[in-house]
């Protein structure tokens, strides 16, 4: 993920896997290939603009690499897919966020004060030592509406997704290449699975929810995450070049996920799963 790495190879988008486990962390022997912590996604441009998908625990080292790269970045744009405490809880260790130095953006689909509030409420007495407004980076906070989002070369779009209390898909796009995150998102929604075929249509890359297998799915319907082969249906039915499944369960270990993979392969051959320190060169 080095800055020497991304230039010498021509690319429209990196996607940067710094957290793919779901739910909670699963650190250990067992997971060290996949990783353990929970979601964190950077994309970046050619031209080094960048946004940042989700605070999962994973964005801690995200954070301490932004501190060490030269420039510095100086504008940081954080979307949150939603508020599930396995996609926030890293902020309170996201160096630039706390030591200072850029300005956070903070993207969701709630109003500026709700999300202010939902953060302030994660590092309130007596669950955390540091209250929120003690971070010293400057702050700004965005509600998504319709249409897209530049953050320099770097178009975002939401989308709705399928999930308990609500989820957002992301379609991020530059140079010619496109990335689509589907994570906490439950198939079976017809009007919502459309949505999601028509903004991954012809993507370069899925990012998909794929927690559950088919038997651990019959009992956990409507808990919001889907499932290896709807993830192939998806990304047959949306043209997509290639698939990763992600958003992996805790109680999943790399052979497990490794065994997830190859059978996943056998509906939409190009499916990969996220592994976290990955990056990957789109266009
Ligand atoms: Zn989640
Ligand atoms: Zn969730």
């Amino acid at each position: 993920m080095s800055d020497s790495l991304v230039a010498n190879h021509p690319f429209g988008l990196a996607v940067e896997i710094w957290g793919a486990r779901g739910s909670m962390p699963a650190p250990g022997a067992s997971t060290l290939r996949y990783g353990g912590n929970t979601p964190c996604i950077s994309v970046r441009s050619t031209a080094g603009d960048r946004v940042i998908v989700d605070a999962g625990t994973g964005i801690r080292k995200l954070g301490r690499s932004l501190l060490t790269e030269s420039p510095r970045a100086a504008e940081i744009n954080l979307f949150f897919t939603h508020f599930h405490w396995d996609h926030i809880q890293g902020i309170p260790f996201f160096s630039p966020l706390i030591q200072g130095g850029a300005r956070v953006r903070f993207h969701a689909g709630v109003s500026p004060a709700e999300t202010r509030a939902r953060l302030e409420r994660q590092m309130s007495d007596p669950f955390f030592t540091l209250d929120f407004n003690a971070a010293k980076a400057e702050c700004e906070f965005l509600q998504m509406g319709c249409g897209a989002i530049r953050c320099g070369a770097l178009v975002v779009e939401a989308f709705p997704l399928n999930h308990p209390q609500g989820a957002w898909g992301y379609r991020i796009e530059a140079g010619g290449a496109s990335v689509v995150v589907a994570t906490d998102v439950e198939h079976g929604h017809p009007s919502l699975d459309k949505v999601l075929r028509e903004r991954a249509a012809k993507a370069d890359l899925l990012i998909y929810d794929a927690q559950y297998t088919e038997v651990e799915y019959a009992t956990r319907v409507g808990w919001g995450h889907s499932t290896a082969g709807a993830a192939a249906a998806v990304a047959a039915d949306a043209g997509v070049k290639e698939l990763m499944l992600f958003h992996h369960d805790p109680e999943h270990d790399d052979d497990k996920i490794d065994q997830i993979v190859a059978e996943t392969r056998s509906w939409f051959p190009c499916t990969t799963a996220a592994r976290e320190g990955a990056t990957i060169f789109l266009g």
